[in-house]
């Protein structure tokens, strides 16, 4: 059982009863009906590639471990409708290649996109790297076919654009951890497949002007902007030491950079505009330099810098992670208060920032100080959590903008989520899980 007691940063384990890996959204129906019975508590699991241990089992040994990773059929591809209908367990790459062999395109992207699942994704209402174009996890599913804890499925699968009839259960179950119930399959929405793309990488002076070039950037290229991705230079130089085939694609070094990803219908169009917008942006003076891919190697060597930045900071020792959102307009005044604050508490910490600059979300991890022990300076995970949310919840920001709550940020959830909202939380949760048999200990 041992590979789906634990999780991909090693920060927490469990133990289980057993680990059922079921073939059909029916077979789940009837597990989840036996657990309701004899109160055994589920623990939901599809790629196992979640960030905040929302996927493993506490450790009382109790758990039964459902893997939905059989439940893996493309049920239809149905191109004329821009949709189609796979099950749980396919993974996202093989969904992105189900909509490519249909001409079509799938545009979640992110790092893990190999390993982890559909229903892991719309589970944890997962982001990416295309966001800033095509919205999160949440605003791509059409329906979704969902085992209920009492053991029926309810299904709202299908090519269905509109309809408008009551609440929104599609909307309730995304994002909702496998506490309310487990999604078994899901309608995608399908998009025409971009014909040109043009991947640049530019050097700036700080995240000022990296919001200037974002609004610059949106203002010429339009519905082409496909990412927006900035890395501060501790981060890029992290990459360079300790990832190989790694390199700096400028000639001099900059404290600050830029991945612009534009992409466009017609051949040639997504380079044609991003040279014209990069020579634009450099006369205007809002970047320093900048590169332009020329092929789909070099295209692609951009992109690994940007995707090695985990990989990378978990090469160089203990780091203390923050998945945070703040208006995009307020990153630069995040970063720079965030710095400033964690200097004055930690004077050896090295904050190395990264993220979804164009949807107002910032990976700010810390790596530990240079020599450090990585024990000593992961106990100080709390203090730390409390100065970064502390300028997030001053901004006006969230505590989770992409990698959900699970046990990781359980707590933090009531510190910051109002009343209110908890109260509405528990109450829609205690409906349709009056048992507390689905993922308990997971979210609230
Ligand atoms: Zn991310």
């Amino acid at each position: 059982m041992s590979p789906y007691l634990g999780e991909p940063r090693d920060l927490y384990h469990g133990r289980a009863l057993c680990v059922l890996k079921p073939r059909t959204a029916r077979d789940v129906g009837d597990i989840l009906a036996l657990c309701n019975e004899t109160g055994a508590p589920v623990t939901p699991q599809g790629g196992n590639t979640g960030l905040v241990g929302g996927q493993t089992p506490d450790a009382s040994g109790d758990s039964v471990v459902l893997s939905l990773e059989r439940l893996n059929q493309i049920r239809a591809v149905d191109a004329a409708a821009d949709a189609m209908t796979v099950e749980a367990g396919v993974t996202l790459a093989q969904a992105q290649d189900a909509a490519q062999a249909a001409d079509r395109f799938f545009p979640l992207s992110l790092a893990s996109e190999g390993s982890c699942t559909i229903g892991g994704n719309l589970a944890t209402n997962a982001g990416g790297v295309h966001v800033i174009a095509y919205g999160s996890m949440r605003d791509l599913a059409l329906g979704i076919e969902v085992a209920l804890a009492d053991g029926r499925l309810l299904s709202t699968l299908g090519a269905l654009r509109k309809d408008n009839t009551g609440y929104d259960l599609t909307q309730l179950f995304i994002g909702s951890e496998g506490t309310l119930g487990v999604i078994t399959a899901a309608t995608l929405k399908l998009f025409p497949r971009p014909r040109s793309r043009a991947v640049a990488f530019l050097g700036l002076r700080n995240p000022a002007e990296a919001l200037q070039l974002l609004n610059f950037v949106k203002g010429h290229a339009g519905p082409m902007l496909n990412a927006f991705e900035v890395m501060s230079r501790p981060g890029l130089d992290l990459v360079l030491r300790h990832i190989p085939g790694t390199r700096d694609p400028l000639a001099q070094a900059h404290d600050w950079y830029a991945l612009v990803e534009l992409a466009a219908f017609a051949e040639g169009e997504a380079e044609r505009a991003a040279a014209e917008i990069l020579a634009a942006a450099l006369h205007a003076g809002l970047a320093q330099d900048a590169t332009l891919a020329q092929s789909l190697d070099q295209a692609s060597a951009l992109w690994k810098l940007r995707e090695s930045m985990s990989e990378a900071q978990k090469r160089e020792g203990g780091s203390i992670k923050h998945d945070v959102a703040v208006p995009v307009n307020e990153i630069p005044r995040f970063i720079e208060e965030a710095g400033q604050r964690l200097r004055a508490a930690f004077p050896q910490a090295r904050p190395v920032p990264f993220g979804h600059m164009g949807d107002g979300n910032i990976h700010y991890n810390v790596s530990q100080p240079v020599g450090g022990d990585k024990a000593d300076f992961l106990a100080h995970w709390t203090e730390i959590n409390a100065i970064v949310h502390g300028v997030v919840s001053e901004l006006g920001g969230s505590i989770s903008a992409e990698h959900g709550i699970g046990r990781l940020k359980r707590d933090l959830l009531r510190q910051t989520k109002s009343p209110v909202a908890l109260d509405a939380m528990r109450a829609i949760k205690a409906t349709l899980d009056p048992n507390g048999i689905l993922n308990p200990g997971v979210l609230l």
